[in-house]
């Protein structure tokens, strides 16, 4: 986006990049549909999304933002539809039509793509960048633009070279995280139920047992812990609880919801009309077939203490309460952020207090700009961080 808009401006414009094809990221991003963006009409709302960070963004917003995305990708050919969630999605083609029109972009204005071609690092003095260096050779330019990305899927080419770059001019980097993550847990017993995804559920966060953050939706349990948007979503802001003031861990924790909207009252009476019902042969394992996923019960059980085959005229009102505040408040400890190799964004990065918003301009080197993930900021699932993209490309190429 960047080159795109510098090189229609006139500028003689090249695009150094290490892999053999460009966009690799872009075209695993959406499932290989690309969310490139999200249609969430109101921009504060939309900039919120970012947490603090994202009041960078009002200056680029306001000269690319989401709406003339939309119509940008429309005018080079991408036609989109609007899904659940606001999420904008192309037509038909997905990742590749995005990429393929961007390639065509560049084509059309004359951008230079040097391909297979990893910079090494850039060579920087008096606040100024003196030439990029690559294996063999060196590259001299009015401006140089680094949007190397992040940290997560390196394999994708991301492999956070471009924060030496940023710290070769001086820059600050803000502690660097992978986010949108799943989630390990110190419990090794989510992989009885690896692969069951649980809908309409609370998780709610506990720091050092304080409730501090709660999001409703879809979970699953993994082999090595949790995933799911609603995990994926909390792993965003988990880095701000994980360490206390005095520099100790924060003991962690999620709580699980299995029925959110019943409160433990109405619960205790289904479960009782539940055993009234089937009363003369209703076991403990048919009692939790209607109120958990069938793939759940081996985990559910395993939590339990009351065994499996139970009969259910027996169980005791102690039990039904024992059962409720399970089904309630299934509790596990916050054993870290999975692998970068699973984050879908970086959360941290080139910190903006010295960069210009409205530019992308670096504060400290004269003829230096930055854009994309690199930068310190991240957005929730939903086409919004592509949407940074787009944004600080656009005025990075426009200075
Ligand atoms: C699985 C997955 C799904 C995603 N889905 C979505 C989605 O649907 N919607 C959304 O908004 N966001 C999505 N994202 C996030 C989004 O794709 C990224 O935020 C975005 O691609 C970042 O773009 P970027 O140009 O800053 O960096 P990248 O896309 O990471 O591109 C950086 C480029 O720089 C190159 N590079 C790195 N170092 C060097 C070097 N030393 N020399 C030369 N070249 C170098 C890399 O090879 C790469 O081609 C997804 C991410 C993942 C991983």
């Amino acid at each position: 986006m960047a080159a795109i808009r510098a090189s229609s401006l006139g500028q003689k414009t090249a695009v150094i990049e290490k892999n053999h094809s460009l966009g690799s990221k872009l075209l695993l991003s959406g499932k290989g549909r690309c969310n490139f963006t999200n249609a969430e009409p109101d921009i504060d709302a939309f900039i919120s999304r970012y947490r603090d960070n994202g009041k960078f963004l009002y200056s680029a917003f306001s000269k690319f933002g989401p709406l003339r995305t939309r119509e940008w990708f429309s005018r080079i050919g991408v036609k989109w539809d609007e899904e659940r969630g606001r999420r904008i999605f192309p037509r038909e083609g997905g990742s590749q039509l995005v990429l393929d029109a961007l390639l065509m972009q560049c084509r059309k204005y004359g951008v230079k793509i040097m391909r297979s071609t990893p910079v090494k690092a850039l060579k920087v003095s008096s606040g100024h960048v003196d030439f990029v260096l690559t294996g063999n050779d060196e590259y001299t330019a009015g401006k140089y633009i680094i949007a190397t990305g992040g940290k997560s899927y390196p394999k994708t080419g991301s492999t956070g070279d471009g924060y030496d770059f940023a710290r070769q001019a001086g820059h600050t980097i803000t502690p660097l995280y992978p986010s949108l993550v799943p989630v390990r847990t110190r419990e090794t017993w989510p992989k009885l139920a690896s692969g069951c995804d649980l809908k309409n559920v609370r998780v709610t966060v506990l720091a050092d047992g304080k409730n501090v953050a709660e999001r409703f939706g879809e979970m699953e349990f993994t082999n090595f812990g949790v995933s799911g948007p609603v995990i994926m979503e909390l792993s965003r802001y988990l880095p701000d609880w994980m360490t206390r003031d005095d520099g100790t861990g924060t003991e962690l924790q999620f709580s699980l919801d299995m029925k959110p909207t019943l409160s433990p009252e109405i619960l205790t009476a289904r479960i009782k009309r539940d055993i009234e019902k089937h009363s003369g042969h209703g076991r403990f394992r048919g009692l939790m077939r209607s109120l958990i996923p069938g793939n759940m019960m081996a985990l559910f059980l395993e939590l339990s203490d009351i065994p499996h085959d139970k009969p259910t005229d027996y169980m005791s009102d102690e039990e039904i309460a024992a059962t409720v505040s399970l089904l309630k408040d299934i509790r596990m400890n916050v054993n870290g952020l999975w692998s970068w190799n699973n984050a879908v964004v970086t959360r941290g990065g080139v910190s903006l207090k010295e960069i210009e918003p409205s530019t992308m301009k670096s504060k400290l080197c004269g003829n230096l700009y930055f854009a994309g993930e690199i930068l310190d900021l991240d957005g929730p699932s939903g086409g919004f961080n592509l949407q940074v993209c787009w944004s600080t490309g656009y005025v990075a190429g426009s200075d």
